[in-house]
Order: structure tokens, then C-alpha cells, then sequence
């Protein structure tokens, strides 16, 4: 069943991202990395599917703690301004 919140979002036009996730640098393929996730403070901003971060860019409010966490050698994340 289709709730009203769900008919809202799909109504609404589509938040502009705040972060952008770079899967060629992001290392949570080979060393198991979900250190971004595990920083966010937002529930469901940022969340795994597979072995890649995906961002969901209604909830991320660009507090930038994923990108400070990041341990890859190139950067995985940026935020974006504005
Ligand atoms: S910028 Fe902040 S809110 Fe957005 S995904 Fe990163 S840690 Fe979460
Ligand atoms: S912290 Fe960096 S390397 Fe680890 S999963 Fe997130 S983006 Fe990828």
C-alpha cells in the first residue's frame, strides 16, 4: 500500500545532492570499509547497498563527517556547496 508520505515524495521535485560518492576511489570493495556509514549521524542518509555507499539526498543535510572519516588513499566523497 502506497502511504501519503510516499506519494508526496514522489510528487516533490527531486532533492539536489549535497555529496557525491566516487565508487572508483571508495576501497569498501576490497577492505570491507563502511566507516562513512558508520559515521553518519542521519539515519538513512548514507547506507551501504553491496559494497558501495549510496547516498540518499533528501536525508543528507551535508554535515561533512562521512568525508572527514574516509580512510581512502583518493577521495571516495565530496561534498558539494551550496
Ligand atoms: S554529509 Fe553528513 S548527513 Fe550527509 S551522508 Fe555524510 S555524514 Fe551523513
Ligand atoms: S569511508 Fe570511504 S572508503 Fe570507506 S566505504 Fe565510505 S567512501 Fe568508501
Amino acid at each position: 500500500m502506497v502511504s501519503r508520505r510516499d506519494l508526496f515524495r514522489w510528487a516533490a521535485p527531486a532533492p539536489s545532492p549535497r555529496l557525491l560518492v566516487d565508487p572508483v576511489s571508495c576501497t569498501a570493495r576490497v577492505d570491507f570499509c563502511a566507516v562513512c556509514v558508520e559515521r553518519c549521524p542521519v539515519p538513512g542518509a548514507l547506507t551501504m547497498r553491496g559494497s558501495a555507499p549510496v547516498v540518499d539526498a533528501a536525508r543528507c543535510d551535508g554535515c561533512g563527517r562521512c568525508v572527514a572519516a574516509c580512510p581512502a588513499p583518493f577521495r571516495a566523497l565530496e561534498l558539494l556547496d551550496g
